[in-house]
C-alpha cells in the first residue's frame, strides 16, 4: 500500500471491468442475494464497444448467442444488433439488476495476502489517487482484448502519414479517394477495409497468414449456428469439410484474392490453437467488384517479398491482448505469457483462494455468459457457508 491510499474492506466479491463479462456476472450474483463490487477503468459501461470500435460494427453472430444471463434482447432488435443496439442493451442490463459500477478506477495491482486471507487490490484514479480495496473474492473480467497489439514494423516511424490502431478507427469519411493499406486480416480487419472501400478509399489489405473465411450466413442460416447443431451430429473433420464446401459455392475460391486457406478445418484450427475463422459481411463480394487505381507521392510501405507500394495512411487490424499480467500477481490460474487462463475451456474460471476469470474462453459473449453463471454459482456455495457460520456465531453470542 502506497503512503497515500486509504484502504477499503470490501465484504462482497470485487469485479474487475464493467464489460459485458463483468456485467454479466454481477447479474448473476445479484440473482443469487449477493452484492459486488465493479471497478472499471473507464468512465463507462463497455468501454470496449463504446470507444474503441468502429461505426458499422453489427454483432458478428446472431443475438441468441450474444445474450447475457437471465436478460434477453428486446425481440425487434434485428438477427445481429448494430453497435448501438448492443449498447443499448447493456445498459438496460445494468439498470435491470440494479448495477453500479465505480468508474475511473484503474488497477493496478492485484495480489493475494496470505496472512490476512483476502485479495489485496490497488486502483488509481483521475488524479492519482490511490484506494486499495480488500475482499475475500476477485473476479477477473478486464476482457481478452483489454490493450491493443501494436506490432514492431520496421520503419513505421519513419512513415509520412497516418498510422492508427483499428481500435481508433471510426469510419472511412477521412480517407475518401486515399490510399489506405489495412494491416491484419481478422475480423476487424476485414470489415474496415470494407468500410473503407465504400467510402472510396483505395484499400489494400496485407495477410501475412493463412486465414479461413467463412461467408457469415449460408443458405439464410447463420454460419455459426449452422456449426453449433452440425457438431451435435457429425465429427468435426467432416463438418469441417461440409463448412468448406459450403463457403467455396458461397464465396467461391478465397485463395484467388490471397486468403490461403489454413491445412486444418476451421472448426479443428480453432479447438487447436484459438484461431477463430473470419465471417465476411461483404468484403469477399466487394473486393471481387473493386477495380484499383494507383497513385504516387505518398508515403510508401515495402512488403517482405520485395514489393514496394505507396499509402497514404496505414491503419493497424492487429489485434487486442489481455492485460492481466500487468496487475495479477503471483495467480496461477493466468499464464504470465499472454494472461489468458493457463487451462483451456470450459475450465480455467476458477483458480486459488477466491480468484475467478470471466471472459476469457476465446468463445465470445457465449463463453462469457456461461462463465459467469459457474462462478456465482460456486461464490454462492461459500457464501451461504459464510451466512450460517455468522449466524450460528450471533447466536452462540445472544445465548
Ligand atoms: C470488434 C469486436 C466485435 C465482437 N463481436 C462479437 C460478437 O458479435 N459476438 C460475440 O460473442 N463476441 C464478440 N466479440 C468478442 C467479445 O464478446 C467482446 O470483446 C466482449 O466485449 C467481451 O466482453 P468482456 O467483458 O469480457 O471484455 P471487454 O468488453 O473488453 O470489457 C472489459 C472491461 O474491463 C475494463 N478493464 C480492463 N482493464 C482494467 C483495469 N486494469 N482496471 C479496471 N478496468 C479494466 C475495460 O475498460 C473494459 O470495460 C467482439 C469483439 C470485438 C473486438
Amino acid at each position: 500500500m502506497t503512503k497515500s491510499a486509504s484502504c477499503l474492506w470490501v465484504t462482497c466479491p470485487i469485479i474487475i471491468g464493467a464489460g459485458p463479462s463483468g456485467l454479466a456476472t454481477a447479474a448473476c450474483l445479484k440473482q443469487k442475494g449477493i452484492p459486488s463490487l465493479i471497478l472499471e477503468r473507464a468512465n463507462c459501461i463497455a468501454s470496449l464497444w463504446k470507444l474503441k470500435t468502429y461505426d458499422r460494427l453489427h454483432l458478428h453472430l446472431p443475438k441468441h448467442f450474444c445474450e447475457l444471463p437471465l436478460l434477453g434482447f428486446p425481440s425487434h432488435f434485428p438477427t445481429y444488433p448494430t453497435k448501438n443496439q448492443f449498447l443499448d442493451y447493456l445498459e438496460s442490463y445494468k439498470n435491470h439488476f440494479g448495477l453500479e459500477p465505480v468508474f475511473n478506477k484503474v488497477v493496478v495491482s492485484a495480489e493475494f495476502d496470505h496472512r490476512h486471507g483476502a485479495w489485496r487490490v490497488m486502483t488509481s484514479g483521475p488524479k492519482q489517487e490511490h484506494i486499495e480495496y480488500v475482499s475475500q473474492w476477485l473476479i477477473v473480467a478486464t476482457g481478452e482484448n483489454a490493450d491493443q497489439v501494436v506490432p514492431f514494423i520496421q520503419g513505421l516511424s519513419d512513415f509520412g502519414g497516418p498510422v492508427i490502431h483499428s481500435s481508433s478507427y471510426r469510419n472511412g469519411r477521412l480517407y475518401e479517394g486515399k490510399e489506405v493499406l489495412v494491416v491484419g486480416c481478422g475480423n476487424s480487419g476485414m470489415e474496415v477495409a470494407l468500410d473503407l472501400a465504400n467510402f472510396n478509399a483505395r484499400t489494400s489489405l496485407v495477410v501475412r497468414d493463412s486465414v479461413h473465411v467463412l461467408p457469415r450466413e449460408m443458405l439464410g442460416i447463420s454460419t455459426f449456428g449452422l456449426l453449433v447443431q452440425m457438431l451435435k451430429w457429425f465429427p468435426i473433420r467432416f463438418v469441417d469439410w461440409f463448412v468448406l464446401l459450403m463457403s467455396r459455392l458461397v464465396l467461391g475460391d478465397t485463395e484467388k484474392f490471397g486468403f490461403r486457406r489454413p491445412k486444418l478445418g476451421p472448426l479443428e484450427l480453432k479447438s487447436i490453437s484459438g484461431k477463430t475463422p473470419v465471417l465476411d459481411v461483404g468484403t469477399v463480394a466487394k473486393i471481387k467488384s473493386l477495380s484499383w487505381n494507383r497513385t504516387n507521392n505518398v508515403p510508401r510501405a515495402e512488403f517482405v517479398n520485395g514489393r514496394n507500394e505507396r499509402f497514404d495512411a496505414i491503419i493497424l487490424a492487429t489485434g487486442f491482448k489481455s492485460n492481466v499480467p500487468q496487475w495479477l500477481k503471483g495467480a496461477e490460474l493466468f499464464s504470465e505469457k499472454d494472461g489468458m487462463p493457463k487451462q483451456a475451456f470450459p475450465n480455467g474460471w476458477k483458480g486459488e483462494d477466491g480468484l475467478y476469470a470471466v471472459g476469457f474462453t476465446r468463445r465470445g459473449l457465449l463463453g462469457a455468459a456461461f462463465h459467469a453463471k459457474k462462478v456465482a454459482e460456486d461464490i454462492e456455495l461459500r457464501w451461504r457457508a459464510d451466512a450460517t457460520k455468522l449466524l450460528d456465531f450471533t447466536t452462540a453470542l445472544s445465548l
